[in-house]
C-alpha cells in the first residue's frame, strides 16, 4: 500500500510515518498542497492523510481537486485518482470544519491529537470500503490474510512474513487474478528515497513461495506477477 502523508508539523508528520510504515505501508511525506499535487500526478497512490492546515493553503482545496478529475477510462491509468481514498487529519474541532471536510470528498476524517492506532484502523476500514470488501479477513485457499493484525495462517498455522513479504502477498492478493508489473509493485512497496535493489521484488517473491508454496504466485515473465484464482472461491 502507498500511502501519501500530508502533513506540515514535523512532530505528527515524523510519528505518522514511522506508524504507518511499521503497519507495512510505503510512505511518502508531503508538506505543502504544491508538493502533494505533483506526488499525486506521478505516483498511483492508494490512500491519502491529509492535513487541512497547510502553509500553501487549506487541504480541502487539494482534495476538491482531486475530485475535480476525470474518471479514468476502463484499462487506462490516469494521475491524480479523483477515486482516491482520502481521510482528513484536522485540529479544529468545530462541527462545520468536519461536516465541510466529508462534504469536499473526504471519506473519513481524524480529530488531533489521536491516537496512531485509531488512524490505522480508519484506514483500514476506509481501503476495505474502496475495495467493495466488506470482510477484512482475505481468504485464498489454504491461506487466511488479517491485514488489521498482520497476521497469516497457511492450513492453520501461522507463517511469519516480513513487513515487504507481507506487503507484496497483499497487494497481489488484493489484485487477484490480475496481473501486477515489477514497477507497479516497487512503487506500491517503496516510498521515494527508499533503498530498492533492482532484484527486491524477485526476492521478496522467492520468499513468499519458500514459505507458502510455489504454486501461489505465478510468474509472466517480462510482465510481473499474479495470484490466480482458487478452485474454492475466495
Ligand atoms: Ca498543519
Amino acid at each position: 500500500m502507498r500511502a501519501l502523508v500530508v502533513e506540515d508539523d514535523p512532530g505528527i508528520a515524523g510519528g505518522l510515518q514511522a506508524s504507518m510504515r511499521q503497519a507495512g505501508y510505503a510512505v511518502d511525506l508531503c508538506t505543502t498542497l504544491e508538493a502533494a499535487w505533483l506526488a499525486l500526478c506521478v505516483e498511483p497512490f492508494d490512500v491519502m492523510v491529509l492535513d487541512l492546515g497547510l502553509p500553501d493553503g487549506d487541504g480541502i482545496d487539494l482534495l476538491a481537486r482531486v475530485r475535480r478529475q476525470a474518471a479514468p477510462v476502463a484499462g487506462r491509468e490516469s494521475l491524480p485518482r479523483n477515486d482516491l481514498p482520502v481521510l482528513i487529519m484536522t485540529a479544529r474541532d468545530g462541527v462545520s470544519d468536519r461536516i465541510g471536510g466529508l462534504d469536499s470528498g473526504a471519506d473519513d476524517y481524524i480529530v488531533k491529537p489521536f491516537d496512531a492506532n485509531e488512524l490505522l484502523a480508519r484506514l483500514r476500514a476506509m481501503l476495505r470500503r474502496a475495495g467493495g470488501r466488506s470482510n477484512p479477513v482475505i481468504e485464498h485457499g489454504e491461506l487466511v490474510v488479517d491485514p488489521a493484525t498482520h497476521t497469516v495462517l497457511r492450513a492453520g498455522q501461522p507463517v511469519s512474513l516480513g513487513g515487504k513479504e507481507f506487503a507484496l502477498l497483499l497487494a497481489l492478493l488484493q489484485a487477484r487474478p490480475q496481473v501486477l508489473s515489477k514497477s507497479r509493485l516497487e512503487s506500491s512497496l517503496y516510498g521515494f528515497g527508499e533503498a530498492l535493489e533492482s532484484n527486491a521484488i524477485e526476492v521478496h517473491v522467492h520468499h513468499l513461495r519458500r514459505k507458502l508454496g510455489e504454486q501461489l504466485i505465478r510468474t509472466v515473465r517480462g510482465v510481473g506477477y499474479f495470484v490466480p484464482r482458487h478452485d474454492g472461491g475466495a
